[in-house]
């Protein structure tokens, strides 16, 4: 409980309907309520969340007027708009009548919103209700978004080179190539959003994602811009008790295969829940794994490659009986409880901050392969400050994919990087742990709620 005697306030927390996103928003709100707060999740209803696996939160469903998934990343923007437009009149409806319903109780709910979806602080701050963002990327990688108007004012973006290793002014250790390159597809578009996420309105703090430890100085950077509490409390995955949160069905049997191979032995494949590759490229990926030799656990979600074709379909014919019980593959995986087995030896990954963070929380070292947005970022502080792992460059080719994975799960290299996520590991484990940094966070942050 926040402090005996005192009641909690209602919390209303607004996640972006993408799995990235409502993962840390779910494990927010499972680690606020096991503090004493009701919580009401006000979801859009596109990529609704699973209400059933949550009996202890209200759920409100805020019509978004959506009505096909977009085409990622190209459509993201454009996606983003209409979101925060179509959601924003029923989240003010329904805020409105919670708020004549709590007349009595002498305390207004606080609003917990993610940072796209900004329409919850202008609710907000109409009806005078505290607010606080939640971002779910790394810090570094926001301050990377925050640089942009600068760095177009000073004519470094877009770069003459997006391939460039030239450092970028005023973001070390970040290379033109690092910027996430698809935000200068319409780059007018992109510093429309970094404007109005670079106005954080009434909200009264920051919650991130992240330990202190990791993003010190991105931290003090990030304060300094933005004069308002900033809390790490992550990894959230680690804190929050383990209620999934996945869209799509888990496939456990991912697990008892698991339990059949040696320690560190298997490298887990997964690019996430949204990036796709190409069909030529998932050849060479099967191609690459198998002549790696080594045991894999491969992700393959049903919309990998572009289009809706089942994934045999994709696969070369012999390579299901040229890998045998050698690889598994599954359409969706019960990420955590994998990264956490003792079979698990790396992880070749496409570096949203989330895997990022899991695969850093359980000492698991990495493949990097970024696809798009701030997967760069995190990428190069894998590589480069954590030397958890490296990055797979250039197209996929069967030969430098064998290459790689032996690198990380055989040689030498790999096993200093797993010495190095291993000390990351329990870095971690101490930041979460009474005393610690993020432990310490998490009750400031309560403190704040209840005084906001
Ligand atoms: N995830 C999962 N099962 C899978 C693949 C991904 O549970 O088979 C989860 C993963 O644990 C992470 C989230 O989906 O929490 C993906 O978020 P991330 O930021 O890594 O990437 P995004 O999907 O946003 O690109």
């Amino acid at each position: 409980m926040a402090k005996q005697g005192r009641r909690c306030r209602n919390l209303v927390l607004v996640p972006c309907p993408f799995q990235g996103h409502i993962n840390p928003m779910l494990q927010l709100g499972t680690l606020l309520h096991s503090r004493g707060f009701p919580i009401t999740i006000a979801h859009a209803q596109f990529n609704s969340p699973q209400t059933s696996n949550h009996p202890e939160f209200f759920f409100q469903s805020l019509p978004d007027g959506i009505s096909s998934k977009p085409d990622m990343p190209r459509e993201f923007l454009v996606f983003l708009s209409s979101l925060n437009f179509n959601c924003r009149a029923p989240f003010q409806e329904f805020l409105s009548q919670m708020i004549e319903i709590q007349k009595q109780q002498d305390q207004q709910p606080c609003i917990i919103y993610d940072a796209l979806m900004y329409f919850a602080e202008t609710v907000a701050s109409h009806l005078k209700l505290p607010s606080i963002i939640l971002q779910t990327g790394s810090v570094a990688s926001i301050l990377t978004y925050f640089a942009y108007p600068r760095l177009r004012g000073e004519g470094y973006i877009p770069p003459q080179d997006c391939d460039s290793t030239e450092l970028v002014p005023g973001l070390h250790p970040l290379r033109f190539k690092d910027l996430p390159s698809n935000t200068f597809d319409d780059l007018d578009d992109t510093l429309q959003l970094i404007d109005t996420l670079s106005n954080i309105g009434s909200s009264s703090a920051i919650i991130w994602n992240t330990v202190d430890y990791l993003e010190q100085s991105s931290l003090v950077q990030y304060q300094q811009k933005f004069r308002v509490p900033n809390f790490s409390i992550g990894p959230m995955n680690k804190i929050a008790s383990a209620s999934s949160s996945s869209l799509p069905e888990e496939d456990s049997s991912c697990i008892s295969w698991l339990d059949k191979r040696g320690p560190n032995s298997v490298i887990y494949v997964s690019f996430g829940s949204i990036a796709s590759v190409d069909a030529k490229a998932l050849t060479e990926m099967a191609w690459g794994l198998a002549n790696s030799k080594q045991p894999f656990l491969w992700v393959l979600r049903p919309d990998t490659v572009h289009g809706a074709e089942p994934i045999d379909w994709w696969l070369p014919e012999d390579f299901r009986e040229t890998v045998g019980e050698r690889g598994c593959i599954v359409n969706w995986a019960p990420q955590q409880e994998v990264l956490a087995h003792g079979a698990v030896g790396g992880f070749w990954s496409h570096c949203g901050w989330n895997s990022t963070i899991e695969s850093i929380s359980e000492g698991v070292p990495m493949i990097c392969r970024p696809c798009f947005g701030d997967q760069k970022v995190n990428t190069r502080y894998i590589g480069h400050i954590w030397r958890t792992g490296f990055e797979l460059e250039n197209d996929l080719e069967r030969g430098k994919i064998e290459r790689a994975i032996k690198r990380l799960m055989v040689e030498k290299e790999g096993e200093e990087m797993r010495q190095k996520a291993a000390e990351l590991k329990e870095k971690t484990e101490i930041s979460i742990k009474k005393g610690g940094s993020s432990y310490n966070s998490l009750n400031k942050l309560v403190e704040h709620i209840m005084s906001v």
